[in-house]
């Protein structure tokens, strides 16, 4: 196959910075591959003797597929989970020898797309195993692929009556299931009743697939369910430094940092609105920092603030300050009244991730999480990768 013999690609040899320079850049956006590769061993650590996958959908959740697979490659990842089959052909350019899922599965007609890199869909219903399978038999080859069955989700994978089918038919099958596998809905809550019922539900169906490496954890599956492990884990949101417990410590070394511009800093009097909409009023004479970057680049539109509700804070010389206002397209507002004159001026920088800010502290003011933070991180900024 013409992909085995691609250039593998190697962390220390990849570019290290794309996109505007670093003074014409709005933002700067580090991305610690050492960082990654370090999550990847604690996490492959706590799955043993479980083999440890890594889920790298979307771009590698914001941060990059391809200098995120070499890195995770390098630490010693073997297999890997994208959503499309557009991402495993990126992704099979720097990892020629990896086995690669296809989490969304086969879409009509794209089987040989599939064989072309040597990829596996993970078959989410019986037409897509009925054309797999037709695939396999008119190729004569037992292509490999997964299985996944629903235990809880009702959102991809075979129910329980067509999975025990299958398995009784295993012979007979053209196509070779090279995984068996379901996904939890609700893991990031510890001890749930749900979560034990559907470890309980997969442990009797993957057994029925004799033989067939049976995968279940994901992040939260992983840490908080030992008896989740079976033969593989697949997280995703943990090897990026993502909270993937609700409740608890985060265990993860945070991998994204992000320093923004002060465009300006400029004086405002008590009474003075802030922003679109005129939401927030300032209640004290203040001196305001103008951030560059804004909901275009990712900054959730709903992580302002009025005068009821806190938005999100960024760090600036060793300080939290709040924002002040609605976020904008391309700009947010803080609040810098408390750092003494001269501390921040025009052109500094200011961290929304990072010096104490992780993901889910930016995504949590506008109710959503690090897992959307992450996938949203702007196209606009200068992104650097570091170690690797
Ligand atoms: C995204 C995904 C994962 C990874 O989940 P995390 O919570 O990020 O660890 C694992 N399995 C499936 C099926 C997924 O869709």
């Amino acid at each position: 196959m013409s992909q085995k013999t691609a250039a593998r690609v190697k962390p220390e040899e990849a570019e290290t910075a794309f996109g505007p320079g670093d003074a014409e850049t709005g933002g700067l956006l580090t991305v610690d591959l050492n960082a990654l590769a370090a999550n990847y061993r604690d996490l492959a650590a706590r799955a043993k003797p479980a083999e440890c996958a890594a889920v790298v959908k979307a771009d590698a959740y914001g941060i990059g597929l391809k200098p995120a697979t070499a890195a995770l490659a390098s630490a010693g990842c073997k297999t890997f989970f994208v959503a499309l089959i557009d991402e495993a052909l990126k992704l099979r350019t720097v990892a020629p020898d990896a086995a690669i899922y296809v989490l969304n599965g086969l879409n009509p007609g794209t089987a040989g797309a599939f064989r072309d890199i040597d990829a596996r869909p993970v078959l989410g219903s019986m037409l897509e195993v009925e054309e797999w399978d037709a695939a396999a038999r008119a190729a004569k080859e037992p292509l490999p692929a997964a299985i996944h069955i629903d235990t809880g989700m009702s959102r991809h994978g075979l129910s329980a009556d067509e999975a025990n089918a299958l398995a009784a038919k295993l012979k007979s099958l053209a196509f070779k299931p090279s995984l068996v596998m379901s996904h939890f809905a609700r893991a990031d809550e510890a001890g749930r009743p749900m979560t034990l019922r559907q470890i309980a539900d997969f442990k009797a169906l993957a057994a029925k697939f004799l033989g067939v490496t049976a995968s279940l954890a994901n992040s939260a599956g992983l840490l908080a369910y030992p008896d989740a492990r079976f033969d593989l884990v697949r997280p995703g949101i943990s090897l990026y430094g993502g909270r993937a417990l609700i409740e608890g410590d985060n265990p993860m070394q945070p991998v994204v940092r992000l320093d923004v511009k002060i465009v300006q800093v400029r004086k405002a009097k008590a009474g003075d609105s802030v922003g679109y909409g005129g939401e927030f009023k300032l209640t004290r004479d203040s001196r305001l920092a103008v951030l560059s970057a804004g909901y275009a680049d990712g900054i959730p539109r709903a992580s302002g603030s009025t005068n009821e509700k806190r938005g999100i804070e960024a760090v600036v010389a060793g300080k939290r300050c709040p924002t002040v206002g609605r976020v904008s397209m391309d700009l947010v507002v803080i609040d810098v009244t408390e750092l003494p004159e001269g501390a921040v001026k025009r052109g500094d920088l200011a961290t929304l991730l990072g010096e104490g800010i992780s993901v889910d502290d930016l995504a949590a003011p506008s109710g959503t999480v690090g897992y959307e933070v992450l996938t949203r991180l702007g196209s606009r900024y200068r992104r650097t990768y570091i170690g690797g």
